[in-house]
């Protein structure tokens, strides 16, 4: 098969939707210099799309970590139903593609100069720049809770060290500990991945240690694909009854406002202690630290951009993907940084070769496991609004899964997850 450029741009909508690789290499960016900041699930998609379609195109993508670990199916860890070494990616497929991979950090980002500055001192000129570094951790919103109290009570909202020391503690905790999550107000990254993970800690509780439970202190009075969440738990975990492994209390006043770490205690917005036997804080965030740093965030905390191209703008010339940015109707999700990966990958290729960007389309489906044979989705495609201010969902393109739904189609929702997740991984880094 042949595709121009303008077939590639006009197509990455369709191509982000099936996920499909192996484009045909086009040299038309000779010369030109692509950085991108952050080997992540959006970098790295970028990364290796920009090179699959212009093998010409000079890619350096600055990553400190040697290995990324997946966010996504890291609940599963929590509950023993996975290993972290499932969860582990390293770079060989993107250096295969032809990426420069730079492990190093970027400490800042010279829009003028259209240069990149890492921590260890190296500078790397770019002609367009793609920002893609997740989200801040903002500590500080929480009294008491910081990096250090992190180790006691930790998030485990970035995936790694922290998955395991909280799996350390739920192994460790005795039966009959309340494990408490603290689920922070929007936005944040994985709208569902709270109440995902309260699912999966009640199924290892249920299996190991059935007199304990899970309390989630809600920031929020809503949260997403609720209903589908709770009648699971009903049916898994006698949620609503004297017994149910899961409690679930809503925002504003059940949020957590202080933390104390050695007392393994948390304050509530109602003024009461609670006390934790294992204490999962999730805080509030914003735009990763280096997007707020160059100048990329806005009051929100988080990156304007236009939703056509991702391109910053405050600062032209940057785009910003993913978590970081703000993509109207797109949840902050893996697959959502993904596909958002590739319309930016197209539109700097168009840019890059003086052409106009091609209109793009947008997909995301986000699985949650709740128990054993036992999954939930919402799916969605996206286009760009007539007047490119927002990403709206494409009216009967997507949905939840039923509330009928029989027991095969929730088990089948598990193997689409875990499938789901074999093709993504292998999308961004194979
Ligand atoms: C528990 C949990 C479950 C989830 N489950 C799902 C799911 O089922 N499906 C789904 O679609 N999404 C899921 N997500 C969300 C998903 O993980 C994120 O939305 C996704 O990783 C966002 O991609 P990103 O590129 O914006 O950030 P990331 O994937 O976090 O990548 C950011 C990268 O930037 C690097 N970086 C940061 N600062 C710098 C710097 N200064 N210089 C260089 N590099 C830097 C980081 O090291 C990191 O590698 C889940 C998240 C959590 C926490």
């Amino acid at each position: 098969m042949s595709m121009n450029r303008r077939d590639f741009v006009k197509t990455t909508g369709a191509l982000a939707a099936i996920g499909a690789v192996g484009l045909p290499n086009i040299a038309l960016g000779q010369g030109k210099k692509v950085v991108i900041v952050g080997g992540g699930t959006g970098g790295g998609t970028a990364a290796k799309y920009i090179k699959m379609a212009d093998a010409s195109i000079d890619v350096t993508l600055i990553e400190p970590n040697k290995e990324y670990y997946t966010c996504y199916m890291s609940n599963e860890v929590l509950s023993g139903h996975r290993s972290m070494d499932s969860i582990r990616h390293g770079y060989d497929g993107l250096k295969a593609h032809g990426v420069n991979v730079v492990h190093d950090a970027a400490a800042g980002i010279d829009a003028e100069k259209k240069v990149v500055k890492t921590a260890g001192g190296q500078e790397f000129p770019y002609d367009r720049c793609i920002v893609s570094p997740g989200v801040s951790m903002l500590y500080d919103k929480i009294e008491g809770y910081s990096e250090e109290a992190a180790q006691k009570m930790p998030h485990a909202w970035k995936a790694g060290e922290q998955t395991q020391l909280l799996r350390g503690q739920l192994e460790a905790m005795e039966d009959g500990g309340v494990v408490i999550i603290s689920s922070p107000p929007n936005p944040f990254r994985c709208p569902p991945g709270p109440y995902e993970r309260a699912s999966q800690i009640a199924m290892y509780l249920k299996e190991a240690k059935p007199k304990s439970k899970v309390l989630i202190l809600d920031s929020k009075q809503k949260f997403s694909k609720q209903a589908l969440f709770t009648q699971g738990w009903e049916k898994l975990y006698g949620y609503g009854t004297d017994n149910s492994l899961i409690e679930w209390q809503p925002g504003p006043d059940a949020a957590v406002v202080s933390v104390d770490a050695d007392n393994m205690s948390v304050e509530t917005g109602f003024g009461d202690e609670v006390k934790g036997a294992v204490i999962n804080v999730i805080p509030p965030q914003s735009a990763g630290k280096i997007a707020i740093d160059a100048g990329l965030a806005d009051d929100s905390g988080w990156c304007p951009v236009d939703k056509k191209t991702f391109e910053s703008t405050i600062h032209p010339g940057i785009h910003v993907i993913g978590d970081a940015c703000i993509a109207t109707t797109m949840p902050k999700s893996g697959y959502a940084a993904n596909s958002q990966g590739k319309v930016a990958a197209a539109a700097v290729i168009s840019l890059l070769n003086g052409d106009e960007p091609g209109t793009p389309a947008y997909v995301n489906t986000c699985y949650s496991i709740i128990g054993k044979d036992y999954g939930i989705s919402v799916a969605a495609v996206y286009k760009l609004s007539e007047d490119g201010a927002t990403i709206a969902g494409v009216e009967g393109s997507g949905g939840l899964t039923p509330m009928d739904a029989p027991e095969f189609a929730l088990a089948r929702e598990v193997e689409y997850a875990y499938s789901w997740y074999n093709n993504i991984v292998h999308d961004i880094f194979g």
